[in-house]
């Protein structure tokens, strides 16, 4: 058994870490303050290859394995949710459908430009009546003289009504019980794209409701056999938790370094405030739980990688982290005491940020079903 990361794993570390501290995180106060989409950083990211990690490069990507990927998203999260965010799930949801199930032609048009990072692409699965029951769909494709005529809405999704936006690949419903994913090219007539809503974290990351009237797009932009839809959203998903995942070990670990800072810095009854056991001791549990979380993580990541299943680690990995990094940041701003209710300071942003990590490709509550259904129950 070895557990080192191997040289290229700790290269992709050590670049990413160094972006993040110096190109995001004195960016991040204001991006989130001003509810500011990162153009510029997207752009940066793009050109350090972090848009299309595990893309081939065949199709423009970095060839990159899962757990490099993973570490990535979690040096992000470590700095900045908004940005990390971004980046998951443009390739993650985004890019990947289309990657997975597209044919030669489709990949050909959408993927180059999507690895590279010039354009962002999103997935619309959720529906205002469709959240965690994301199968019942209400969103209708007819097919009518070659093209597939859409009817409907999708919510919160990201990444969608960006400058730089290429599409989004939504599921609908395409006959009698029957999903299938369809992609659609933004600027089609009749898909609307409503203003950026308003939100508790993520302040900086693109999220949108979207809707289809009679919008039409190619009977070809339809991903895969007709009606696997489910199927390959189930997929998506089982992938994407890891996004996610790492994401909840970014935000702890994050969290964790903004509280020791602080608590050594901090002086209380003459002494800094890391001298008192109680600081000392809610400092070494967050550690622990971080140091299973990143386990978790990789290990799901890596399972992937050697094409093994892992949907049930992923789910794991998922639903533990987001629990961990909430503990996390709950106990970080309670060491910084007031200050960290202050929106100067980070752990302020964190706090925010987390909640949704525990809704997100799943809450909680879903993590647990589908832990369940794997345990056989
Ligand atoms: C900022 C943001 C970005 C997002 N980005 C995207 C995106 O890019 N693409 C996309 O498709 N979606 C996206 N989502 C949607 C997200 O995946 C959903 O919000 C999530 O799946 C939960 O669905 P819901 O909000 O409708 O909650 P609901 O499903 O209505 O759940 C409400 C509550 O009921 C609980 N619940 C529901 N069913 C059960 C059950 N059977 N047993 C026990 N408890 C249950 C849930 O756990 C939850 O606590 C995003 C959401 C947010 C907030």
């Amino acid at each position: 058994m070895n557990l080192d990361l191997t040289e290229e794993h700790e290269l992709v570390r050590r670049t990413v870490r160094d972006f993040a501290a110096e190109r995001v995180a004195p960016a991040a106060e204001e991006l989130d303050r001003e509810h500011r989409f990162p153009y510029e950083l997207v752009k940066e990211m793009a050109e350090l290859g972090l848009m299309g990690m595990t893309i081939p490069e065949e199709y423009g990507g970095a060839g990159a394995d899962t757990v490099s990927y993973a570490i990535a998203i979690e040096e992000l999260t470590r700095v900045d949710s908004s940005v990390a965010i971004t980046v998951a799930a443009h390739h993650s949801l985004g890019t990947l459908p289309i990657y997975l199930f597209g044919n030669d032609e489709q990949k050909r048009e959408w993927v180059p430009q999507l690895a590279a990072g010039e354009k962002l692409a999103a997935f619309g699965l959720t529906e205002p009546e469709a959240g965690s029951d994301a199968g019942a769909t209400r969103t209708r494709a007819e097919l009518q003289d070659g093209d597939w005529v859409i009817n409907g809405s999708k919510m919160f999704i990201t990444n969608a009504g960006t400058d730089i936006s290429a599409c989004v690949t939504i599921t609908a419903i395409t006959g009698e019980g029957e999903i299938s994913n369809i992609v659609v090219p933004n600027g089609t007539p009749g898909y609307e794209i409503a203003a950026p809503m308003q939100k508790l974290g993520w302040r900086a990351s693109d999220t949108r409701e979207l809707s289809f009237r009679d919008a039409k797009v190619p009977e070809g932009n339809l991903l895969g056999p007709r009606g696997k839809g489910f199927q390959q959203f189930l997929e998506i998903l089982d992938g994407g938790r890891i996004s996610v995942a790492a994401m909840g070990l970014g935000l702890a670990q994050g969290a964790y370094d903004l509280a020791a800072t602080y608590a050594r810095e901090r002086q209380q009854f003459g002494k800094p405030i890391a001298k008192f056991q109680a600081i000392q001791f809610q400092l070494a549990d967050m550690a622990t739980e971080i140091e299973a979380g990143r386990n978790m993580v990789y290990k799901a990541a890596w399972l992937k990688d050697q094409g093994r299943p892992f949907a049930r680690e992923a789910a794991m990995a998922k639903l533990y982290t987001g629990e961990l990094s909430n503990r996390a940041a709950n106990a970080s701003l309670q060491i910084h005491g007031g200050y960290g209710f202050m929106d100067e300071y980070a752990i302020s942003r964190f706090y925010r940020d987390q909640k949704i990590l525990e809704i997100g490709e799943g809450t909680n509550e879903v993590q647990r079903m589908v832990i369940a259904k794997h345990l056989g129950f």
